[in-house]
């Protein structure tokens, strides 16, 4: 039996409408940019695998690391035992991460993450004894899919079925010159019973890939500051260099009071979360009162292959060869986005760093609208492309390896698209 019809008898996959999908395409091995599937067909890997993928696939430096750490310990229990590299990790985090962040805790995916943060914020105001319960997020927001997480997204489709289990939430514009002063006086007056703002910092990935000015952002986070409302950053997206920069929060003077990070934190090897915050946020959990304990963990908290791979692929992106190529991404997207802006197929183009979004013209026509997602991922798939698109808009995000070359195949692939479809 083939591998496809092995998954099928017993698989049921993500986001997956398992009735009328395709059926997957099983990968055997990948190298750089490149997935190579049982038959030897080889495919661009343009959307970084769900946005995990920063230095290619079986990245050798990692896969030594990982093996020599597997070879040493593979795991321990992290409440009362602690190792080597969740030391290091967190020293060298918080060494290039905002100077106010002081502590690190692990946790296993980017919705742990998120998790966690929100509970350290609503935990904070507990222990101090203030009842402030409201939580502030932007309208589109995606920060995971368990239920904390869910709850602080944006409602939508996918979260239809339990939106009336979702705690409320505060919900606001991406700030602008038109509304970024009514903003802050929402939370102004939001400020007495508000625990925290939550953010995608610069790009709203899952949502669209929906960018805002870091400007408006730093406005918006300095009245937080001032206000005593405090912040979670989610980084899961956006951290590691994707938007140009090692941390969008780079783009901003005012810091966060907490970070969330995953994805490209283990360089996409393997699944590991992390939350960071100020030692404002660590100091209220200190206490004689048990009570006061953050209780939350996971059984492979801090996991050690997981952060043994994280080390090597934070030692892979500190060198400046990975440094130009996030330089030379951005530069070709730019001079893509340049190139196609004026297509009459092509509504909107938009670019953060090494993220690049464009938004196919729909017209009026709603069913083509529908169809248009399904059309664009099997036309590029054809052509040996994996790119995802979110509705009618179609990302680019490749690992900062990809080759000039397989990067100019894609754009030249977009443009046959915007001619043939
Ligand atoms: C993907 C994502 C998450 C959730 O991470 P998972 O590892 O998929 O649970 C949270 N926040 C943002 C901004 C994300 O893009």
């Amino acid at each position: 039996m083939s591998l496809t019809d092995r998954d099928l008898k017993v698989i049921w996959h993500p986001y997956t409408q398992m009735k009328t999908a395709a059926p997957p395409v099983p990968i055997v091995r990948g190298k750089g940019a490149l997935l190579f599937d049982e038959h030897g067909n080889q495919y661009i890997d343009a959307v970084s695998s769900w946005w995990v993928n920063i230095h290619g696939h079986a990245h050798p430096y990692i896969a030594q690391k990982v093996s020599e750490q597997l070879h040493k310990l593979e795991h321990v229990i992290f409440a009362g035992f602690t190792h080597e590299g969740a030391i290091e990790l967190a020293e060298r985090l918080l060494k290039i991460l905002p100077d106010n962040q002081q502590k690190v805790f692990y946790s296993d995916n980017g919705s742990t993450a998120v998790e966690v943060a929100i509970k350290m914020c609503l935990q904070y105001w507990h222990n101090k004894g203030e009842k402030r319960t409201k939580i502030i997020a932007f309208k589109n927001a995606y920060h995971g899919d368990t239920f904390g997480a869910m709850a602080v997204s944006g409602r939508s489709a996918f979260t239809a079925a339990f939106d009336q289990l979702l705690f409320e939430v505060e919900f606001i514009d991406l700030p602008d010159a038109a509304n970024s002063s009514n903003l802050k006086s929402l939370i102004s007056h939001l400020k007495a019973e508000a625990a925290c703002f939550i953010f995608e910092p610069l790009v709203q990935g899952a949502g669209g890939m929906l960018m805002y000015e870091a400007g408006y952002l730093d406005e918006l986070m300095m009245h937080c500051r001032n206000e005593g409302v405090l912040m979670i950053a989610d980084e899961v997206f956006t951290g590691f260099g994707r938007t140009g920069k090692r941390f969008a929060c780079n783009h901003v003077t005012e810091q966060p009071d907490i970070m969330c990070f995953s994805k490209g934190l283990t360089g996409g090897t393997m699944a590991l979360g992390l939350t960071t915050c100020t030692q404002q946020i660590f100091d209220a959990f200190l206490s004689d009162d048990r009570l006061k304990t953050l209780f939350h963990g996971h059984s492979f908290t801090a996991n050690p292959v997981a952060c043994a791979a994280a080390l090597a692929s934070l030692d892979l992106f500190l060198q400046s060869a990975t440094t130009e190529n996030i330089e030379k991404i951005t530069g070709m997207h730019r001079q893509f986005g340049e190139k196609i802006k004026d297509h009459p197929k092509v509504k909107t183009t938009r670019q953060t760093g090494t993220i690049f979004a464009m938004e196919w013209e729909t017209g009026s026509d709603t069913s083509y609208f529908n169809s248009l997602r399904d059309t664009l991922y099997t036309y590029f798939l054809n052509a040996g492309i994996i790119l995802r698109p979110l509705g009618n808009t179609l990302y680019i995000l490749p690992p900062y390896c990809i080759t000039n070359d397989q990067l100019t195949y894609i754009y030249a692939k977009i443009e046959q698209a915007l001619n043939e479809i």
